[in-house]
Formats: C-alpha cells, sequence, structure tokens
C-alpha cells in the first residue's frame, strides 16, 4: 500500500478536475457522459480540454462517489466581467 489519499489534478484552460481514486465507485457515469474527456485507456484518462467546461462540470456533478470534482479557473463567474466603454467621440469640425 502506498498510503495517503491520492488526489490527481487535471488541469485545464479554464476548469481543473481533481479525481481520488480511492473513492471511485466505477460507475461509469463520467465515461459515459463525457468519452471524449474521460478516456481510461489513455494518459492522462481526464483531459479537461476535450469538452467544454459547462459541460464538464455537468458531468462532473453527476459523479456518485465524490471522487470527481471541479474548479473552475476564473472562480467560476459565468458572466464575462468585461468594462463596457461606449464614449461618444465628436466628429472633429
Ligand atoms: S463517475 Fe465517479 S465513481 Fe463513476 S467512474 Fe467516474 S469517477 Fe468513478
Amino acid at each position: 500500500m502506498s498510503g495517503g489519499t491520492e488526489k490527481k489534478a487535471y488541469e485545464g484552460r479554464s476548469i481543473t478536475v481533481t479525481f481520488e481514486a480511492r473513492r471511485c465507485l466505477h460507475a461509469a457515469e463520467c465515461v459515459d457522459g463525457l468519452p471524449e474527456v474521460f478516456d481510461t485507456a489513455k494518459r492522462p484518462w481526464i483531459r479537461p480540454d476535450a469538452a467544454e467546461a459547462e459541460r464538464l462540470a455537468e458531468v462532473v456533478r453527476r459523479c456518485p462517489s465524490g471522487a470527481l470534482r471541479y474548479e473552475l479557473v476564473d472562480g467560476g463567474s459565468e458572466t464575462p466581467d468585461r468594462p463596457t466603454q461606449l464614449r461618444a467621440t465628436p466628429p472633429d469640425s
């Protein structure tokens, strides 16, 4: 036994997925939900960038054991916070 909780993080551009193998019940919700991200035949077996962060988060939430978790890189805000800067520039006369 190697001991301790083995939790691995898979970092994507806008979402990080963590996986704790010890908790996994092999319910395969993840693999069924997004085969392009979760592929146990590949290393790494989770590729967060292979799907939209939103869809990935949805599948991660389906994991019945809590082995999978996610964290949005930008803190989870869904609304774009680019400042609105519309300034009326009067034409030179
Ligand atoms: S959904 Fe969760 S419990 Fe099921 S196989 Fe994936 S990680 Fe394991």
